[in-house]
């Protein structure tokens, strides 16, 4: 039996909270402290003083020796770099430990090794970190002991960011400022701001580690590259919510404990549908919370994995053939007196301000599909997305059944007098209908579905950091929000504005709804008959960033300059073809010194069983047969390698940029899949005992 958990004295107890201010600080300084996370500005440095010394004393306390400033640079994953609170000593040899509100603040690490896109040339190699007074600092407790993290933004000497953070923090103050100009259009003087909410669901998958180390493409890829699927995949459904073994179930414990501790509400567990496919998801709560919450949790996972012999895969598509891994973006607008904008609401005022923000949200995910789809692209989303397993790579909204209706009949005739289903949402206007709020069906196809009273993003990768498609959900739906308001605010008659408008919005993006099946094929043949893009790849994908329609949107809320935006698109296409590099020559590498030299031990010990069964007088067909097989495929497989090898030294002959990062996604790629093919055949066919490293079967079965 594991010892007694007391959550509520555990949950938090590593953060910094709000809290724990209140207790600690004097209290003009904690008024100060949230002021300035209510309503934003800078702390004073006096007050900044106090706070530095107040957190390094918990800190301390808590066994802390080191302190540091821990961000999200491009690379997708976090960065620290740990200073100890120590100082000179004094005359008599004493230490005193020390953190300034000045370390606090503001760090400057050397931002030349983290990818920039260009905006920060080598020379001028400063970065700073800011402190993100809206992310609660916490104490993480690993092998080097424990360290006090502070959440930061993280800029180039010249004010770019060159994080995920920064862009979502403006997007966060753009989508505020708007939505509040909707809510005070529908009367609503009491909210003083407005938040966007985020849960996401982490879906990953656990293998033994011994078997894991003993594949080079899990060491270096993060997902097989090699392997035949096993006879038995996902098709008994018998994994999906199914019970979890004890070995998964030990660690799940031990992550929920480190999860709790650092304040995330880790909430739901279960197995995922595919063999060693597991899923967990904490509450809800403000976006950037959730963004660094979500970092904390992929760290977790793996972290605790190590500690009982596991490794946790985080891979959008670690086994060919199974199902592979996302990241559902719950995704909501909250007001700070308590009112979800998506949720259809109990008086009529309410409830038309719904189908308003509805209408609004339509339209922005149908001006911005393909940035949409840029958001939740990543190098591993590329082989998950489109492969009808996952929502499909073309952006579309799913609504219900009663909501879809509702909609179609305010674009046919202006109203919408009544309800497939029973139930009433007052609206209170004889053009629009009551309707219950109601989930209706789950429709688990599409990217993008209402569910209730919240959006739920599916198609993010699960290795991939949230930052991007929350900044950009933000983003998109701030400038629906901004322009419905520059008109409303104007209207001299404010109920029929809205009406027209909401019509106007829904008939002009009402094929950005659909609410069939994602995942069938005919789907591409309507999407393309829509108009709606169908952006394969991330290199294709990456091109949205730069359009004249991107710079506008981005730079009218402030949220990246055409610079940035430029650099973003340069970091991506830099990591695509690094990322696909590196898998090329792991592909190689295993090929090359493992595949074959085992294959061809085994055709030696076909040849020699042929000779011998044959000089003894018995029936060498078998053996002769095999052999003429497995050696036939063997060629095919050097030859592979050789057009790989080809292809990876081409490439390293193109410019860095795009035109490089489309060259290893069409060519490298390809001549990727034309390795693997003829190798996983051999797989299928060799003797187990001579297949040089670990198969499916033994790693997603045996765990
Ligand atoms: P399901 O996906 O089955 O609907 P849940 O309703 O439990 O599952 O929600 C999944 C995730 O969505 C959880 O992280 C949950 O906290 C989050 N969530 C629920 N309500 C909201 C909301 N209003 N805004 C954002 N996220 C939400
Ligand atoms: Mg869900």
């Amino acid at each position: 039996m594991s010892e007694v958990v007391n959550v509520e004295e555990l949950f938090a107890s590593k953060v910094f909270t709000l809290g724990k201010m209140r207790e600690c600080l004097p209290k003009g300084t904690y008024k100060e402290v949230k002021r300035v996370i209510d309503q934003g500005g800078e702390l004073s440095p006096a007050a900044a003083d106090v706070v530095a010394k107040a957190m390094k004393d918990w800190a301390v306390e808590n066994g802390a020796t080191h302190y540091t400033h821990w961000f999200q640079p491009l690379t997708g994953i976090t960065a620290e770099k740990h200073d100890a609170f120590v100082t000179h000593p004094d005359e008599e040899g004493r230490m005193i430990m020390e953190f300034s509100g000045k370390e606090l603040i503001k760090g400057e690490p050397d931002a030349s090794s983290f990818p920039s896109g260009g905006l920060r040339a080598t020379f001028e190699a400063r970065g700073y970190t800011a402190w993100d007074i809206t992310s609660p600092a916490f104490i993480k407790e690993t092998a080097t002991g424990p360290t006090l993290c502070i959440p930061t933004a993280f800029c180039s000497y010249t004010g770019e960011a060159l994080d995920k953070k920064t862009p979502l923090l403006r997007s966060m103050e753009a989508l505020n400022k708007q939505a509040l100009r909707i809510v005070r259009l529908f009367g609503n003087t009491e909210a003083t701001k407005v938040t966007p909410s985020v849960g996401a669901e982490q879906e990953y998958f656990l293998v033994d580690a011994a078997k894991a180390l003993k594949r080079e493409d899990i060491i270096f890829a993060g997902r097989t590259l090699f392997g035949a699927p096993a006879p038995k995949g996902q098709e008994m459904d018998d994994h999906y919510f199914g019970v979890i073994r004890e070995r998964i179930g030990a660690f799940m414990h031990d992550v929920n404990i480190e999860l709790w501790k650092l304040g995330v509400t880790s909430k739901t567990q279960h197995n995922e549908a595919a063999p060693a496919q597991h899923e967990v998801a904490p509450i809800y709560e403000s976006a950037n919370v959730a963004v660094d919450h979500n970092q904390l949790v992929m760290e977790t996972l793996k972290r605790i994995a190590g500690k009982h012999g596991l490794r946790c895969m985080l891979h959008e598509k670690p086994f060919a053939g199974v199902n592979g891994s996302g990241k559902h973006n719950n995704w909501s607008i909250t007001t700070d007196n308590g009112v979800n904008l998506l949720e259809p609401g109990q008086t009529p005022n309410e409830n038309i301000q719904f189908l308003l923000v509805l209408a609004c949200i339509m339209k922005a995910v149908d001006t911005h599909a393909d940035l949409l789809r840029q958001s939740a692209a990543n190098v591993g989303n590329d082989q998950r997305l489109g492969g009808y397993e996952a929502p499909p790579a073309i952006i579309s909204i799913f609504l219900g059944e009663q909501l879809e209706d509702v909609v179609k009949q305010l674009v046919e005739t202006g109203e919408a007098a009544h309800l497939i289903e029973g139930g009433k949402l007052e609206t209170g206007v004889s053009t629009l209908p009551d309707f219950e709020k109601d989930a209706t069906d789950r429709n688990r196809t599409s990217p993008f579905a209402f569910t209730g009273n919240k959006f739920e993003f599916r198609s993010v990768g699960s290795s991939d950091s949230i930052g991007s498609p929350n900044t950009t959900l933000n983003a998109i739906v701030a400038e629906a929000f901004c322009q419905a308001a520059d008109i409303l605010e104007k209207a001299d008659n404010f109920e029929m504005a809205v009406h027209d408008l909401i019509k106007e919005y829904m008939t002009k993006h009402q094929r950005i709804i659909f609410n069939g099946n994602g995942y069938a094929r005919e789907w591409v043949e309507e999407a393309a008959r829509r108009g709606l893009p169908n952006i394969p790849s991330m290199v294709e994908a990456t091109e949205a960033l730069t359009t004249p329609k991107s710079i506008a949107l981005f730079e009218k809320f402030g949220i990246f300059t055409e610079a940035e935006l430029h650099s973003r698109a340069e970091v991506l296409y830099e990591t695509y073809a690094k990322s696909v590099n590196i898998e090329a020559l792991t592909m190689l590498d295993m090929a090359n010194k493992q595949i074959i030299p085992a294959v061809l031990g085994y055709c030696n010990s076909l040849a020699e069983s042929a000779l011998k069964i044959q000089q003894a007088g018995g029936d060498a067909s078998v053996s002769s047969e095999l052999l003429r097989t497995v050696s036939g495929r063997l060629t095919e497989v050097k030859k592979a390698a050789e057009a790989l090898q080809a292809a990876v030294e081409k490439a390293a002959t193109i410019q860095q940029g795009k035109e490089q990062a489309f060259f290893y996604h069409d060519v490298v790629a390809e001549a990727m899949s034309s390795l693997r093919k003829p190798a996983d055949e051999l797989e299928k066919v060799v003797d187990k005992k001579f297949w040089p490293f670990p198969t499916y079967a033994d790693l997603l079965f045996e765990v």
